[in-house]
C-alpha cells in the first residue's frame, strides 16, 4: 500500500465501513514543499458518526475479553510493530520534518507504549471486595467508552499511543483524529496495532480539527477525549464536550522555564543537555526549555558558552544525517516565530543568529529557520511570555532566587520546569515552590519523565495525568455494587 492512498483506504478498513467518498488533501514535506508525501482524507460528519457508532458497536466485546486477554493481544501488537520503524521514521521525517533519530524515537515509542500497559493490563482484572458486618460492596474498575483521541503534529505516534495504550487497557475502543499537518506514519502505525485486535477496537478518522475533530468531540456516544495540543483548541474542546457531559483530559501548552542557580557548574554537559532541551525537534515540544533564568553570577559564561554551543548546529533536511535539526513543520509556525523574533528586535531585544544551513537544504523551498538566542529583554517582553514553539530562546539574569521563582510561575502555563545547581537538596526544595507538573532537576528533555511519574500541566497547560495507572485511571469509571443488610445508619424520615 503506498502512502498516497493509505489515509483514506486505513479509515475505511479501521472504521469496518465498506469506503467512502472524500476529498483528499495533500501532506507537505517541510523540508521541500513541492514535494506530496501522501494524502489524507477529510472525513465529513457523516463518516465520523459511522466511525464512532462502528466504536460503539466493539465496545462490549472488547470489555468482556478481559484485561488480561486485552494486554495479551496489545503485546502482539507491540511485537509486529518492532519490524518496519524505520521505514515508518523516514515517512514521519518526510511529513513532520524532524531529524532521523527524532522520528524513531517517535516511531518507536508505539511498541514500547502497547507492550508497558499490556503488562499493567494484567493487574486490572481485580476488583476490590470490601465484607463487612453491614454487609458486602464491589468496587469495580470499568471502561468509560469510546474514546477520542486527538493528536498533534509534533510528536504524533509517540503522543498518540502515550494516551491510547491505556484506553486500550483500560477497555475502550478508540478512535484517533490524527493531526493534518503529520497524519501518515500515525495512520502505519494504527492500521498494524488494528490489525492484531478486534474490528472495530482501533478507528481512524482523519480530517481537520474544525471539521472532523468538533465532530467527533461533540457525538454523543462518545464518552471520553483525551486531547493533545494548544491552550486555545483545549477550550473549544471543552466547549464542544459540554453538550453531552462528555469527559475531556487535556495535555496543552508550556512554556517551560529553566532556572540555574549561582550553585550550578556551567560546564559542557549543563551546556549541551540545554541546548538539547530547547532545540529539540526545531523548539517544538510542548515541554522544551522556552526560557532560561541565570543567576547574575553565572550569566556572562553562561550566554557566551550556550551561544557557542548553539552556533554547532546544522539546520537541514531531517532525513540528511548532518542535520542537528530540521524545518519547522509548517508555514503558519514559520510565521509566528518570524513575526515573534522581529517584535522582540522591535521591543529592544537582542537575537543572535547561529548555526549554518546544511549545504544541500533546499532554503527557499522548506520552512527552515537558524536557531537563536534572545538576550536583553526583560521578563515582560513577548518572547518571554509566551509558547514560540521554535528554535529560539530567552536568556534572563535574576539576583535572587525569589525573583527567580516570582518569574517562573509568572505564566498562564505550568506544563514543566527545570532546577539546575550541584547543590540537589537545594534545588529540589526550589523546585517545591515552582508551579508545573513536573519539575526537572538536572534535566530537562523528552525522557526524563516516565511511566513511574505522573506527567500533565497544571493551570492552562492542561486537565488530567497521564503514565501509568494514572492514566488507566482518567479513562476508567468506578463502579460500587454493593448490598447492605443494614441501611439505617443513614436515616431516613421520621416513620408514623
Ligand atoms: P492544535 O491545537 O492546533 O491541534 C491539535 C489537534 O487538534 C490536531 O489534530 C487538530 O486537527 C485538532 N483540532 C484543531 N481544532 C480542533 C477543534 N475545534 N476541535 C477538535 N480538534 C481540533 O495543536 P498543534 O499545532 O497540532 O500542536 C502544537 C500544540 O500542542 C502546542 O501548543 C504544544 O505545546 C501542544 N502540545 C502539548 C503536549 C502535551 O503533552 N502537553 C504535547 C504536544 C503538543
Amino acid at each position: 500500500m503506498s502512502s498516497s492512498t493509505l489515509p483514506l483506504s486505513t479509515a475505511a478498513v479501521l472504521s469496518g465501513s465498506a469506503g467512502f467518498a472524500a476529498e483528499l488533501a495533500p501532506v507537505l514535506n517541510p523540508a521541500r514543499t513541492s514535494e506530496v508525501v501522501g494524502w489524507y482524507a477529510q472525513a465529513s460528519v457523516e463518516v465520523v458518526d459511522d466511525v464512532v457508532r462502528a466504536a460503539a458497536a466493539a465496545a462490549p466485546l472488547w470489555d468482556a475479553l478481559g484485561a488480561l486477554e486485552r494486554g495479551r493481544l496489545m503485546a502482539a501488537a507491540a511485537t509486529a510493530l518492532e519490524h518496519g520503524i524505520d521505514e515508518r521514521a523516514e515517512l514521519l521525517t518526510r511529513e513532520q520534518g524532524k531529524v532521523l533519530w527524532e522520528s524513531r524515537l517517535d516511531v518507536g515509542g508505539a511498541p514500547r507504549l502497547l507492550d508497558y500497559y499490556a503488562g499493567l493490563a494484567a493487574t486490572l482484572d481485580t476488583e476490590e471486595v470490601v465484607h463487612d458486618e453491614r454487609g458486602t460492596t464491589v468496587i469495580r474498575r470499568v471502561p468509560i467508552g469510546p474514546t477520542v483521541v486527538i493528536v498533534p503534529w509534533n510528536y504524533p505516534v509517540y503522543l498518540c499511543m502515550m494516551v491510547l495504550a491505556p484506553a486500550l487497557a483500560a477497555g475502550n475502543p478508540v478512535i484517533v483524529k490524527p493531526s493534518e499537518l503529520a497524519p501518515l506514519a500515525l495512520t502505519e502505525t494504527l492500521a498494524i496495532l488494528a490489525r492484531h485486535l478486534p474490528p472495530g477496537v482501533v478507528n481512524v478518522v482523519p480530517g481537520t480539527g474544525p471539521a472532523a475533530g468538533a465532530a467527533l468531540v461533540g457525538h454523543p456516544l462518545v464518552r471520553k477525549v483525551l486531547f493533545t495540543g494548544g491552550t486555545q483548541t483545549g477550550r473549544s474542546v471543552l466547549r464542544g464536550a459540554a453538550e453531552n457531559i462528555t469527559s475531556v483530559s487535556l495535555e496543552l501548552g508550556g512554556n517551560d522555564p529553566a532556572v540555574i542557580l549561582e550553585s550550578a557548574v556551567v560546564d559542557d554537559q549543563l551546556i549541551r543537555e540545554i541546548r538539547r532541551s530547547v532545540y529539540t525537534c526545531t523548539g517544538q515540544v510542548c515541554f522544551n526549555i522556552k526560557r532560561l533564568y541565570v543567576h547574575r553570577s553565572r550569566y556572562d559564561e553562561f550566554v557566551e558558552q550556550f551561544k557557542s554551543a548553539v552556533d554547532e548546529i546544522v539546520v537541514g533536511d531531517g532525513l540528511h544525517p548532518e542535520s542537528t535539526i530540521g524545518p519547522l513543520n509548517n508555514r503558519r509556525q514559520w510565521e509566528s516565530v518570524t513575526a515573534l523574533i522581529a517584535e522582540t528586535e522591535r521591543q529592544g531585544g537582542t537575537v543572535d543568529v547561529l548555526g549554518r544551513a546544511h549545504p544541500e537544504a533546499r532554503w527557499n523551498d522548506g520552512h527552515f529557520m537558524l536557531p537563536s538566542v534572545i538576550t536583553g529583554v526583560g521578563h515582560e517582553a513577548s518572547v518571554v511570555g509566551c509558547e514560540q514553539f521554535g528554535p529560539t530562546v530567552p536568556i534572563l539574569p535574576f539576583d535572587d532566587e525569589d525573583e527567580a521563582v516570582r518569574m517562573a510561575n509568572d505564566t498562564e502555563f505550568g506544563l514543566a520546569a527545570s532546577v539546575w545547581s550541584s547543590d540537589i537538596d537545594h534545588a529540589l526544595a526550589l523546585g517545591r515552590r515552582i508551579e508545573a507538573g513536573s519539575v526537572f532537576v538536572n534535566s530537562h528533555r523528552v525522557g526524563s519523565s516516565d511511566m513511574t511519574m505522573p506527567f500533565g500541566g497544571m493551570k492552562r497547560s492542561g486537565l488530567g495525568r497521564n503514565h501509568g495507572m494514572w492514566a488507566i485511571d482518567e479513562c476508567s469509571e468506578l463502579q460500587a455494587l454493593s448490598h447492605r443488610l443494614d441501611t439505617a445508619s443513614f436515616p431516613g424520615p421520621p416513620t408514623h
